[in-house]
């Protein structure tokens, strides 16, 4: 059950089918001189909804997310808002028993479907990795409890695959019997971390880096990974897309890394939408069609 929606049938047979942007920062101080206008600019360029984060700075500001969802849910011209809550890899020391009590109160939120942005960060100095590991396997458990899926980030030493080895030993031991799965979130790995993601059953979801024409392994993997488990995301406000690189990036550039993977794919943006649009309805159990 997930608060009240608008189903409208039909809406992939539209002529623009609606995009989601399946993960954004929305409570970042960045947005907060312009957040609303942000927003209705999302919707104007066809973003139909939005998962924001919910990480904050730290567990502190974990409510930050809902908090949007319930503020600006039910104005018109704006997208339909989601929210996760979760604790980042470099902010799990921080993860006491009063932190993951208060994780476990927010996923017990309607609007907080997915438990995150969590995982295993080696690519820059932090939280130790055992400590990492075991706020991870902390945040499942409670995940699991409350049958959210999960949001996954993932980072290797010098984008080397030890974070994903480490991460897929917790996820066979810790997730994937609960059946819930997850999003391989602003993915980065190669074929073969994609390839394990997809046998575990998550979806990949790929960000505005898709769009750097440098990345081109990275865009070979977005041309490959089956179209069942597509999704795109900003990760706003960090990942501009090529075209405004080095910008602050925002819900409704969700469109260019759209593009940019139908292109990759030869297919329509039509199609690249109404796919990522199905596929995280059907992960999160949300009808087709959601209104504001
Ligand atoms: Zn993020």
């Amino acid at each position: 059950m997930v608060g009240d929606f608008t189903v409208v049938e039909g809406n992939l047979t539209e002529a623009r089918p609606l995009l989601i942007d399946s993960h954004a920062h929305l409570d970042s101080p960045r947005y907060d001189d312009d957040r609303e206008a942000m927003l209705r600019r999302a919707a104007d360029a066809g973003v139909g909804a939005v998962l924001a984060i919910g990480i904050g700075e730290g567990p502190a500001e974990m409510h930050q997310a809902l908090d949007l969802c319930r503020e600006f849910n039910g104005r018109p011209g704006m997208p339909r808002l989601f929210a996760s809550a979760g604790i980042y890899p470099h902010n799990t020391p921080e993860a006491d028993p009063a932190v993951l009590g208060k994780l476990d109160g927010l996923l017990s939120e309607p609007e907080v479907i997915a438990c995150g942005e969590i995982g295993l960060d080696y690519y820059h100095e932090g939280a130790p990795h055992p400590v990492q590991k075991e706020g991870l396997i902390a945040q499942l458990l409670i995940a699991a409890g409350r049958k959210r899926p999960i949001l996954i980030h993932c980072r290797g030493t010098n984008e080397s695959a030890d974070a994903w080895d480490d991460l897929f030993e917790v996820l066979d031991e810790h997730w994937v019997s609960t059946g819930l799965g997850g999003v391989m979130h602003c993915f980065g790995g190669g074929w073969e971390q994609a390839k394990r993601s997809l046998d575990l059953g998550f979806l990949v979801s790929f960000a505005g880096n898709a769009t750097y024409t440098k990345a081109q392994p990275l865009r070979d993997v977005a041309a490959r990974v089956p179209i069942d488990s597509l999704l795109v995301e900003t990760d706003a406000p960090f990942l501009a897309p090529n075209a405004l690189r080095g910008k602050r990036n925002e819900p409704a550039y969700v469109v260019q890394t759209a593009q940019t993977i139908a292109e990759l794919r030869n297919i329509s943006a039509e199609e690249v939408a109404g796919a990522t649009t199905r596929n995280f309805c059907r992960l999160f159990n949300l009808p087709l069609g959601m209104g504001n």
